[in-house]
């Protein structure tokens, strides 16, 4: 008979490296996490670097807030967070981190350096690891993540990577739908040498469609047909892609919940039933969308990549958003198209 094993608690590296299974499945999680931090410490400057698809090199540099130097080490470190203190905050997070999660995380699979500095500091602080002291470096305001040698550590999940064609092209589409997600915010991106995205802040509508077009192409924006619907709890905006510029693929598909993207099956298919047999059967509506909703009526503390949310009254903003999709293309068809800035 066995004799039956003792337990012991995980090491630490070990269970961080268990979490970054969850979060951090290839090299755009990677950025995604960073830009999203990038975010929440209120930059609107960010700037990312990608060298190798990312395996190489991922760095992404911001203006925002900053780090105290005494929260370098902690900000590594698991289950520590600057977003949430206390349980009933669950119900209203309003930012997109809050798990305390990615950053040890990518650090446990990766060499990585955290370079921060705030408002009132002389200058930057740099630290590798949670154990270590940080160390004075020259550094504009703001905050520079830089990832190297993703899953040196982990060759299971190196394995598993795909080509570096494919791995470049999920950077872009995370950076393309971060950047669809935050209008005020200037976003660049460079990919082993060239730049790939360049998007200044857009304030106008026809700057946001010029960004769109970017990201969308001029085919979606010359008719995209314009939302903005409010209901008593939710509101709903954004551009609605015309009938007739459907797609053989759900690939330009955006839906952002309180500025969060989501991939939610049943939402996409409830866009696809507002448009019904306006388009033809197999084809694919094209869209960018923004929801608002208050934030104890929707839960993101679903799943470790937040890419899922739960609302408290499910049936009721599915209905919602039917009518306002539907409301807008009846609209549309009876109008005539509108007019798109040139
Ligand atoms: P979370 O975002 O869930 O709080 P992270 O592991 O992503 O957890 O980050 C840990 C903490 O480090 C954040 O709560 C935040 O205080 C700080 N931080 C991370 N990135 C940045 C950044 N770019 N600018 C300012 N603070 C940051
Ligand atoms: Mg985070």
């Amino acid at each position: 008979m066995l004799t039956p094993k003792r337990i012991h608690a995980l090491p630490l590296q070990l269970a961080n490296q268990i979490a970054a299974g969850e979060v951090i499945e290839r090299p755009a999680s990677v950025i995604k996490e960073l830009v999203e931090n990038s975010l929440d410490a209120s930059a609107t400057e960010i700037d990312v670097t990608i060298e190798g698809s990312g395996s190489q090199l991922i760095q992404v540099r911001d203006n925002g807030s900053g780090i105290h130097p005494d929260d370098l080490c902690l900000a590594l470190s698991r289950h520590a967070t600057s977003k949430i203190s206390s349980s009933d905050q669950l119900s209203q997070i309003s930012s997109l981190g809050f798990r305390g999660e990615a950053l040890p995380s990518i650090s446990s699979v990766s060499n990585l350096s955290l370079i921060s500095r705030q408002h009132d500091s002389e200058c930057g602080w740099q630290i590798h690891h949670e154990e270590e002291e940080p160390e004075p470096v020259v550094h504009p305001e703001g905050t520079t993540v830089a990832v190297r040698d993703l899953f040196f550590n982990l060759p299971a999940r190196r394995r598993f990577l795909r080509s570096a064609r494919t791995e470049q092209q999920q950077i872009l589409t995370t950076m393309q739908r971060l950047a669809l997600s935050r209008f005020d915010v200037r976003f660049q991106c460079q990919l082993n040498g060239q730049q790939k995205l360049n998007l200044p802040i857009a304030e106008s509508e026809s700057q946001q469609l010029a960004r769109i077009g970017k990201i969308c192409g001029q085919a979606f924006v010359k008719q995209a047909i314009a939302i903005d619907q409010q209901f008593d709890i939710i509101t709903i905006k954004g551009w609605l892609g015309h009938v007739e510029a459907h797609r053989p693929q759900a690939d330009q598909q955006y839906f952002f919940i309180n500025g969060r993207i989501i991939r939610d099956r049943l939402i996409s298919q409830i866009v696809r039933q507002a448009y019904a047999d306006l388009i033809p059967a197999g084809r694919h509506p094209a869209y960018v969308l923004y929801m608002t909703i208050p934030l104890d009526r929707v839960d993101v503390n679903v799943h470790p990549t937040k890419h899922e949310v739960r609302f408290r009254e499910t049936r009721l903003i599915h209905g919602l958003i039917h009518r306002a999709v539907k409301d807008q293309l009846q609209q549309q068809i009876i109008t005539g198209p509108a007019q798109t800035p040139s």
